[in-house]
């Protein structure tokens, strides 16, 4: 935090702090070889991201006190001091100090997390039943969707409450136009026809990492991928849904507003794409190991 590496416990700041006004990053380290074991991590995405934190500090008008590199040096600091074995969730946060917009506080967390990929897990399959939420995703006129920011996030919190209380395990937004946008906090990719459909970022969308890489790898399986916008109607007669992020990573979905998509679940596209990106993550292939930045 702020430069020195320090107990949880002692990551205080005053609650007169505006930290709604903050920004932050969701970032994964993955164990090499085989995400479901122990081992050295390698951080997924670090460039992306850290373009993004900066790119969300630029349009919320936040100071940002370290470079890119430090930043990473942190991360691996963070790391190593916890002695992390096992996939590692890194959380960098920062907000302007009060009273004083021109400098901001940065802190970067780390925790372990469960992964839903890797063979036979599992969790992959478990079911998801989403509702479309009756709350739009918040527009560019208002908020930059673009950025990741906390103040975004409370949009996202009402529409998974909805989702909770009319007994769905979340939700789908659409964007101010009707047409799909993604779900609380991950992207949305829908299989039509052996064909992946994801809509574009003009549909209010956060600008995911993950939505990124799947757009680049998904035609290495021979399945193409088509970026456009989804009516609510199309997104009914889906084969397969499947939310993509660094927190969701590949996650299969049963069911929006009780309509089921297709006869098999998990779905066959969505499992090989599952597959395959846990492949990619524990970095056995080869062409995206770039993607992957060393603890
Ligand atoms: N949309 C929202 C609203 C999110 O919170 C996230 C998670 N950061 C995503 C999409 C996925 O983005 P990424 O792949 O960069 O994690």
């Amino acid at each position: 935090m702020n430069g020195r590496v320090i107990p949880t416990s002692e990551a205080l700041v005053s609650a007169m702090e505006p930290i709604y006004l903050g920004i932050f990053e969701g970032i994964k380290a993955y164990v090499e070889g085989d995400v479901l074991s122990e081992g050295k991590l390698n951080v997924f995405g670090w460039k992306q991201h850290v373009d993004r934190l900066f790119r969300s500090a630029e349009v919320d008008g936040l100071a940002m006190p370290y470079s890119k590199e430090e930043l990473m040096r942190a991360v691996k600091e963070t790391i190593k001091a916890n002695g992390y074995k096992r996939n590692t969730y890194i959380q960098p946060r920062v907000w302007p100090k009060a009273g004083k917009q021109e400098d901001s506080h940065v802190v970067v967390p780390t925790w372990g997390f469960e992964t839903l990929l890797g063979r036979d897990n599992p969790l992959f399959g478990e079911e998801r039943r989403f509702m479309v939420s009756s709350w739009r995703r918040l527009s560019s006129d208002a908020l930059p969707p673009q950025a990741k920011s906390w103040a975004n996030y409370a949009n996202s919190a009402l529409a998974r409450r909805e989702a909770r209380r009319c007994g769905y395990d979340n939700a789908v937004f659409l964007d101010r136009r009707g047409f799909v946008s993604e779900s609380t906090g991950a992207c949305l990719m829908t299989v039509r026809d052996g064909k992946v459909i994801t809509p574009p970022v003009t549909a209010s969308i956060l600008e995911s990492v993950t939505r990124g890489c799947f757009i680049e790898f998904i035609p290495d399986l021979r399945v193409p991928v088509e970026v456009r916008d989804i009516t609510r109607v199309e997104l009914y007669a889906s084969d397969e849904a499947f939310l993509c992020g660094t927190g969701g990573e590949c996650t299969p979905i049963t069911s929006v507003d009780d309509i089921k998509f297709g006869d098999q679940y998990p779905g066959p596209v969505t499992t090989k794409i599952a597959e395959y990106y846990s492949d990619i993550l524990a970095g056995n292939v080869a062409k995206y190991r770039s993607w992957l930045t060393p603890v």
